[in-house]
């Protein structure tokens, strides 16, 4: 079997850390934004064929092509217009879900830390910055112990991690809520089709706010060892991580074991290569 370049869907069940994905160059979201950047920045790919943009531009048109046809030839076949005028009904009732996911237990508690972690960041640098004397006098001192390079390192890396998932986590987690009560929502055939995928994709991003939360954990349980005048703030920080944390292995049983396409699980077509 062929191997495809992208693997399927693999951006849904991501952390979007670009800077630090594995694989950028089977990404089709990052492939696109790359592509957006260029023509952001003035450069015409459109017309450019010896340029990569314009082969994966083409590879689009000719996909759309093959799947949907010419739009209008597919509201004739299927005898429906492109009318899209806004419908009260639909509208109202998706309203009533987005109101629902805001007022989620959990995702209200997945704002309340990104609040707390983001206030923690606006009020951590002078005591982070007496961290950074105290290593600068310790590479100095003739008796430093340990690698003194490697530990503000490690400093910068545990902070950049809370940066990061702070606020990817309520996010990603609004998302998986909204697919847990969509699923709940469906009950005749077709949408218990669409509720399965639903189900899917609430467990897959459920996961990322998983292994957000666990690597969040472990970057504040560090600070803490390093800023013991902070413990205070830092237990309530790491009691409402493993609240959350809790919460959603309760509310989505099926997301710690949830296997992500190139994360976790080798696509089908190089499963199929390498048997
Ligand atoms: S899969 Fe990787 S490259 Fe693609 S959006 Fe996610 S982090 Fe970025």
């Amino acid at each position: 079997m062929k191997k495809e370049r992208f693997i399927a869907g693999i951006y849904n069940t991501c952390d979007y850390w670009c800077q630090r994905c594995a694989f950028t160059q089977r990404c089709r979201n990052f492939a696109m934004g790359e592509e957006l950047e260029r023509e952001a920045s003035g450069e015409d790919i459109s017309q450019d064929a010896t340029n990569a943009a314009f082969w994966n531009r083409l590879a689009e048109q000719v996909r759309e092509k093959t799947i949907f046809g010419p739009a209008e030839a597919v509201a004739e076949e299927a005898d429906f217009d492109l009318d899209l005028t806004p419908d009260p009904a639909w509208e109202a009732q998706h309203e009533a879900q987005r109101q629902a996911v805001r007022n989620h237990p959990l995702v209200r508690l997945a704002h309340d830390y990104r609040q707390h972690a983001g206030t923690w960041l606006q009020t951590a640098n002078d005591d982070l910055q007496a961290v950074a004397q105290g290593l600068l006098a310790a590479a100095s001192s003739s008796f430093a112990e340990g690698d003194v390079e490697e530990e503000a390192r490690e400093i910068g890396e545990m902070l950049e991690v809370i940066a990061w998932y702070h606020t990817l986590i309520p996010t990603k987690l609004g998302r998986a809520i909204q697919g847990l009560l969509e699923q709940a929502d469906s009950h005749d055939g077709l949408s218990e089709l669409l509720a399965e995928s639903r189900r899917q994709d609430a467990h897959g991003t459920g996961k990322v706010v998983l292994i957000a939360i666990e690597r969040s954990i472990a970057a504040w349980v560090r600070l803490r060892e390093i800023l013991p005048k902070r413990e205070d703030e830092l237990l309530d920080i790491l009691a409402l991580l493993s609240r959350l944390q809790r919460g959603i292995r309760l509310a989505l049983p099926g997301a710690q074991n949830f296997q992500r396409p190139g994360f976790d699980v080798i696509p089908p077509d190089e499963a199929d290569d390498q048997a």
